[in-house]
């Protein structure tokens, strides 16, 4: 059964905090609103002109525009799709970025993090094993579906100009850059590529040239189950893994069944939910009691590339700048950070206290210093998953014995 959502029936706003394992409603005004703004707006005006245009409202993207707003800067985000909507994620938002999230949100959306579901565990099911994490301090599972509408709300609450249903076809020349979108040309002095990981913007490897055994998909969708755990499930198999974690929607008045599944898989060895669960006799199992609360949605390709924060000018946040492991959780924190920071280097060259080339030198550099190494530990972890099987069982027995080892690989990736 697919819960509705009327703004009437939102009157619960429970201030509790946030607190690991808790599952509880919450009531988000700015959701609210943003339901009745998301048609595409006009034309732009005639020779518009910006000190800094963002494109993509994901996380990175209204990060970005968050804290340039907030510095004085007068900003453009663009979005192509719609809001709310769903997003292919695992859900998962690790500590270290919640200040920074609680922060871009600021008073907008409080109940946003004080009522998400706190996750204090992460379980790992990998060749009959399982290898119990503890998540301390504890992450958040947050709906993309909410997050994403919240932190665009916030964007708009701090001055800058939002504009959803408008997409950006090509972008040229870096003084200032020449912007060209659906809604029609804009002039910015600088530009942030917050694009995701696969977009007309970025000049990524051709499809074309890749096997479709090495091709990677994604794939979510929220189901109803009966007392859900307040922990990440991860079930590895040959060619992916499924994870599964509870979550809350801001329309769910107190249904705290809602779990999100998200699976990333081969290409070529399943395309949907149900040949996933299939993959992993743990999971087949526990999807048997499941009932879809969501259609599913997908996402491909999936590639993993050397990460490259800036292009052309432009600086890159998020998943533009370089796609972590999804299995690690840290890619909405990573675009989040690397969001702010882009902004954060590109402030004083639009205070005209530097130049582009130099604050796009120190963006390369605090993203090499401070990003880097988590997208590069996270892969290394990725290879001992890959490890042939008998090798892995032997890592696996050390893990479960030994979980200093395995909080040591957590914070490897954070
Ligand atoms: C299977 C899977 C599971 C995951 N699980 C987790 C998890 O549990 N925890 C976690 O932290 N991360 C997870 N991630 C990663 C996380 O989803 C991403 O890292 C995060 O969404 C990156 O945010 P972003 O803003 O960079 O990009 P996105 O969220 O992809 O946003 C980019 C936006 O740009 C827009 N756009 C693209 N091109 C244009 C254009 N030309 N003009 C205008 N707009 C454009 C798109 O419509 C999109 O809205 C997972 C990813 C996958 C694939």
């Amino acid at each position: 059964m697919v819960a509705s959502w009327s703004p009437a029936a939102s009157h619960h706003l429970l201030s509790r905090p946030f607190r690991p394992g808790a599952v509880l409603r919450y009531y988000s005004r700015s959701v609210t609103t943003l339901y009745m703004t998301t048609a595409a707006g006009p034309k732009l005006a005639e020779g518009a002109t910006y000190d800094l245009a963002i494109v993509g409202g994901g996380p990175a993207g209204a990060s970005a525009a968050i804290t340039a707003a907030s510095a004085g800067v007068r900003v453009l985000l663009v979005e192509r799709g719609r809001l709310p909507r769903q997003r292919v994620c695992g859900e998962f938002v690790s500590a270290e970025s919640l200040d920074l999230l609680a922060g871009l949100l600021g008073n907008m959306s409080p109940a946003l993090l004080q009522e998400a579901v706190g996750i204090p565990e992460a379980r790992l099911f990998v060749d009959g094993h399982t290898v119990c994490v503890p998540v301390d301090p504890p992450g958040a599972s947050i709906a993309r579906f909410d997050l994403d509408a919240a932190l665009w709300q916030a964007a708009a609450h701090a001055g800058v100009e939002t504009r959803l249903q408008t997409s950006v076809e090509s972008i040229a020349g870096a003084r200032p850059f020449l912007v060209s979108t659906s809604a029609g040309e804009l002039r910015a002095l600088a530009v942030i590529d917050a694009t995701g990981r696969w977009s007309n913007l970025s000049h990524k490897a051709k499809l074309t040239n890749s096997e479709p055994g090495q091709r990677w998909l994604g794939v979510k969708a929220h189901f109803s189950e009966e007392s859900p755990r307040a922990s990440v499930d991860l079930y590895f198999f040959e060619g992916g893994y499924c994870g599964v974690s509870p979550v809350r929607l801001a329309r769910d008045h107190g249904n705290e069944r809602r779990i999100n599944v998200c699976a990333m898989v081969r290409a070529d060895l399943a395309r949907a939910l149900p040949e996933v669960f299939m993959k992993h006799p743990q999971l087949a199992q526990r999807a048997r009691h499941w009932e879809a609360l969501t259609e599913p949605v997908g996402t491909s390709p999936l590639m993993f590339q050397r990460p490259r924060p800036t292009f052309n000018g432009m600086l890159r946040a998020g998943d533009a700048a370089g796609f972590v492991d999804p299995f690690v959780g840290d890619g909405i924190s990573l675009a989040l950070r690397s969001g702010a920071m882009a902004a954060e280097c590109l402030t004083p060259f639009l205070k005209r206290e530097i130049s582009l080339r130099e604050a796009a030198v120190r963006y390369s550099r605090e993203y090499e210093r401070r990003l880097l190494p988590v997208l590069r530990n996270s892969s290394k972890i990725r290879r001992l998953l890959r490890l042939p099987r008998p090798l892995r069982t032997s890592c696996l027995h050390l893990l479960e014995n030994a979980p200093v080892v395995m909080r040591y690989l957590v914070r490897m990736t954070r």
